[in-house]
């Protein structure tokens, strides 16, 4: 049964920002950038639903008339969803790919000032294929026009090629979310070295 939750107790702010990072089966973040977060409420049903396994709270509760339970903060899907996968040819993963750096000039932009850029141009029968096409500022994006790397001397840093789940999880790890809960932090950076002491 999913009760009927009344926000009376828990000021609502507090709920509104209380979104529960979603892990695999495995306990690793379901994706890095964006950040796999649910809200609350679909955090608690999909617990109702016995979708998900609770691994960390918060200190807040959430009452129906019936029960009352602590917000999820940390929750584990009970069943592993493959990423194994192929990342799909899209702008943002192309950014992402390139950690949203130019790779003419290597500075790092917003992804509103990023455009992309064909290595070998479309007007001299390049692609628009993850090995033809990198990320680039606007500025440099005009200054190599249709012009062939060579011709110009913009030679992008890292040669462009399809990326793995794993490479653009790594780089997506890079760009944390502006709101990190301490009870996220053993998932996020699982891999990272224990400090001893
Ligand atoms: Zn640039």
């Amino acid at each position: 049964m999913v009760a009927n939750y009344t926000q009376s107790t828990v000021p609502i702010p507090s709920l509104a920002l209380s979104p529960a990072l979603v892990l695999n089966a495995d306990f690793r973040p379901l994706s890095y950038y964006p950040l796999s977060l649910w809200n609350w409420q679909d955090a608690i049903k999909a617990v109702f639903l016995d979708r998900v396994d609770i691994v960390s709270e918060y200190d807040d509760f959430v009452h129906s008339p019936s029960f009352k339970m602590r917000l999820p903060s940390v929750i584990a899907l009970k069943n592993y969803v493959s990423t194994s996968r192929s990342p799909s040819f899209t702008r943002f993963n192309v950014f992402l790919r390139d950690s949203f750096c130019c790779q003419y000039c290597v500075k790092k932009f917003s992804t509103h000032d990023l455009t992309f850029d064909h290595v070998i141009p479309r007007s001299r029968g390049g692609r628009t294929e993850w090995d033809n096409v990198v990320t680039a500022c606007s500025a440099c994006n005009l200054k190599k026009s249709d012009h062939m790397p060579n011709e110009v001397g913009m030679i992008p840093v890292q040669y462009p090629h399809a990326p793995t789940v794993f490479e653009l999880q790594r780089n997506g790890r890079n760009f944390p979310s502006n709101y990190l809960h301490h009870s996220w932090r053993d998932y996020l950076y699982w891999d990272q070295e224990l400090e001893i002491g």
